[in-house]
């Protein structure tokens, strides 16, 4: 029978309960342990799918087609937990379920209502997930202890713990030590506020986890675990990292946390804990000589960096890979479409051109494109990036002026991106798009072959528009390759143009698939082509230039 975690915050947002959650995830793990990790957010959204990316950052996709919180992204980074449509619930997608339960007569007369039917709800999430053959199952409640939303969560996770026994259900609470420079002390007054506002609700968390800047002395732990009533040894520090969030597994485990949860909810470990391959990776990121390379990253959504959180991280983990310091360039594309691309990629090594939707800056990121092709710079299109690729290379090499996609351009007489038959009258906004895993069939001799080494793959998509078929033959005669192609569908899934010395363009999301520990093979080849480009060019340094957008170190 599965044991419970829940994990929950306090003080600010935006503490990296994610994070903890997922190196928790990862120290239950290397014990032997299978565990499943969801969060359960407080907002009324159904899912984050229809919220902007300037709200929500990236929507992360499973391969069963769930569109959710950007932290399964680091759920699936440290663990091989099965991420799913179980692992993902909002307040929206809960009471959605109990108000279609009561218009079909479900309740049977009774007045529905947040407790119990709400938290009844939200507890069938939380066992549903255990359902899937779990020794653990970690719960992340998204907001801020103290928040109006969160309140029926914290309710339903208090009745939880009552009915399934404590020996089988804990609490961790993550709160933050402000440090005040002035005086050069951290206070424990808000934490102390935070565990009382929880043991207002009935919950005593069982272990208490401090973010701090800076590293903590005994007396300060002591007096936490007085005034929060939580045994000493239950209270763990997570100063900020030097080097990478890939220390934090390694982090907490030097502090015991598996051992006390494993303690405290009578759980024996299947082996010694095994975190090799995460101090390898530690080990390489402190000490690798790396080489300096610049991408850059032309998108709509940039001056926010939770927007392209998967592709950052799959950067990040390429560089280590290569022995690469991946520096990020991030360009607004309008300001591509004003200026034009040269100002802002000369001194790049390579071009990316991440997702997006709607119309806004498109014909920047097209010149990008265009800059990227006609100066041998190595470019990844990724879902839009391979739309804006395909528009390019129709317009500027198939000479066809007018090519466009009906999503930018509904009358467009060249349509050479569309949307497929099935999505040309859908009006509902939410999980309308093509969703999840699909099959993709790659040829071989083909750089998408050398990025993934064998021909039959799986990618998840999110998108509605596709390559319009009916224009391949022309793009072919003109030297774009479709090298990947979903054996179902026919629809093309990957394009590259060889006669250039690294450029595709994917139609799925390559991203939510790189870990740290195996980066992705496209990422991998890509950054290769960065460095290679850097060494090809000569003076590099002679070629930079002052532009306003912002460099910045890719974590
Ligand atoms: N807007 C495009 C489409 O819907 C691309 C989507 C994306 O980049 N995720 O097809």
């Amino acid at each position: 029978m599965a044991k419970y975690i829940f994990v929950t915050g306090g003080v600010v947002s935006s503490l990296g309960k994610g994070l903890t959650s997922a190196a928790l995830g990862c120290l239950l793990e290397a014990r032997g342990l299978k565990v499943g990790i969801q969060k359960l957010d407080p907002y009324i959204n159904v899912d984050p799918g229809t919220m902007s990316p300037y709200e929500h950052g990236e929507v992360y996709v499973t391969d069963d087609g769930a569109e959710t919180d950007l932290d399964l992204g680091h759920y699936e980074r440290f663990t091989n937990t099965p991420l799913n449509k179980l692992s993902n619930f909002t307040t929206g997608s809960i009471y959605d379920s109990v108000i279609r339960k009561e218009r079909e007569g479900g309740y049977l007369g009774k007045t529905v209502q947040v407790v119990p039917h709400i938290t009844d709800a939200i507890k069938a999430c939380v066992l549903k997930m255990a359902e899937q053959d779990l020794d653990v199952v970690i719960t992340e409640i998204g907001g801020t202890v103290g928040d109006i939303e969160s309140l029926p969560f914290l309710e339903a996770i208090r009745q939880f713990g009552l009915e399934q026994g404590r020996d089988r259900v804990m609490y961790m609470h993550l709160t933050l030590l402000p440090y005040l420079r002035a005086i050069g002390e951290v206070k424990t007054k808000p934490t102390q506020h935070s565990v009382g506002k929880l043991r207002e609700i009935g919950i005593l968390p069982d272990v208490l986890v401090y973010r701090t800047e800076v590293s903590v002395d005994e007396s300060v732990r002591k007096k936490i675990s007085l005034f929060c009533n939580i045994p000493l040894d239950a209270v763990f520090e997570e100063k900020d990292v030097d080097h990478s969030i890939y220390e934090l597994p390694l982090v907490l485990q030097r502090q015991g946390v598996d051992d006390l949860v494993l303690k405290r909810l009578q759980i024996s470990p299947k082996k010694e804990s095994d975190l090799s391959a995460w101090e390898n990776l530690v080990e390489r990121i402190i000490t690798q000589k790396c080489e300096d390379v610049t991408i850059g990253i032309v998108g709509k959504y940039i001056e926010l960096h939770d927007a392209y959180k998967s592709i950052y991280e799959a950067l990040d983990h390429a560089g280590i890979d290569s022995g690469a310091k991946v520096s990020l360039k991030k360009i607004e594309a309008e300001e591509v479409e004003r200026d034009g691309a040269e100002k802002f990629l000369r001194d790049v090594d390579a071009v990316l051109v991440p997702g997006g939707f709607g119309s806004r800056g498109i014909e920047g990121m097209i010149s990008a494109a265009q800059y990227a092709r006609e100066n041998a710079i190595p470019y990844f299109g990724i879902c839009l990036g391979l739309q804006i690729a395909v528009i390019e290379f129709a317009r500027n090499k198939c000479r066809m002026n007018d090519a466009n996609s009906t999503e930018f351009d509904k009358s467009c007489q060249v349509p050479v991106i569309d949307l497929m038959a099935e999505q040309q009258d859908v009006t509902d906004k939410g999980g309308t798009m093509r969703l999840g895993a699909y099959p993709c069939r790659i040829k071989k001799g083909t750089l998408a072959f050398d990025c993934y080494g064998e021909e039959d793959i799986s990618e998840r998509h999110r998108h509605r528009w596709e390559l319009n078929n009916k224009y391949l033959e022309v793009l072919e005669a003109n030297g774009m390759v479709p090298s990947g192609i979903n054996p179902e569908s026919n629809l093309v899934e990957i394009v590259e143009v060889p006669e250039h010395p690294w450029y595709m363009g994917v139609q799925f999301h390559p991203e939510f698939k790189s870990k740290p520990i195996k980066p992705h093979g496209v990422f991998n080849n890509f950054v290769k082509a960065a460095l290679a480009r850097k060494r090809n060019t000569k003076n590099p340094n002679e070629q930079s230039a002052p532009s306003s957008a912002v460099t910045e170190n890719g974590e």
